[in-house]
């Protein structure tokens, strides 16, 4: 048993949430999965309005 079996995400940075948390406080859309074209359509419809781009 030394395989631990790790949670993957397609996105590490996101968790798949496709928002970022950073350390002091600051939330935004992930970059990665921006980059990656994950967002789609509901870039437009972000939760929070605190949320930069
Ligand atoms: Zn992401």
């Amino acid at each position: 048993m030394e395989f631990e079996p790790i949670k993957r995400y397609k996105c590490e940075e996101c968790k798949d949430t496709y928002i970022v948390k950073e350390a002091n406080g600051n939330i935004h859309t992930c970059w990665k999965c921006l980059q990656e074209g994950r967002l789609g359509q509901h870039s437009d419809k972000v939760p929070d309005s605190k949320i930069k781009i």
